[in-house]
């Protein structure tokens, strides 16, 4: 299986909630290496630019408040299989459908505030870990 880089991002419910290093051990444990990591407040244009592909969505000014409220962890995370394994880690979008034992069904209370993002392609990944992190600061391992 190929070696993968995928962007994670711990939502400010999630930090409010004191339970980054409970994520952080999940990551760990299913093989997936921190190979980039960055506490920071976002902007409304950094959240906004984050998400433009949501910009048409009726939930994206919302969106865009929630993920303003406070700070955010942001990881770039790599292994096998990484932008999979993690998107089965997070669980469902909406948390009242995510599988039990994952970070959502355990850690997040709404589908607004649902703890976490994970990139959802290959694609994606490589554009969402540059946003965040230059080549200089992901430390592959
Ligand atoms: N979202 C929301 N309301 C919705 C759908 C999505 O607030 O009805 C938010 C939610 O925070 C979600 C994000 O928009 O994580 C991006 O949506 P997407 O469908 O890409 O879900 P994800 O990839 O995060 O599971």
């Amino acid at each position: 299986m190929a070696i993968e880089r995928t962007l994670s991002i711990i939502k400010p419910d999630a930090v409010a909630k004191n339970v980054i290093g409970q994520i952080y051990s999940r990551f760990e444990g299913a093989g997936l290496k921190i190979v980039a990591s960055r506490m920071m407040h976002l902007s409304r244009a950094e959240a906004e630019g984050f998400y433009a592909v949501h910009a048409a969505r009726p939930f994206f000014k919302d969106l865009v408040e929630f993920m303003i409220s406070g700070p955010v962890v942001v990881q770039a995370l790599e292994g096998e299989n990484a932008i999979l394994k993690h998107r089965d880690l997070m669980g469902a979008t909406n948390p009242k459908e995510a599988a039990a034992g994952t970070i959502r069904a355990d850690f997040a209370d709404s589908i607004d505030a649902n703890a976490v993002h994970g990139s959802d392609s290959a694609e994606n990944a490589a554009i969402e870990i540059a946003y965040f992190f230059p080549a200089s600061q992901v430390f592959s391992r």
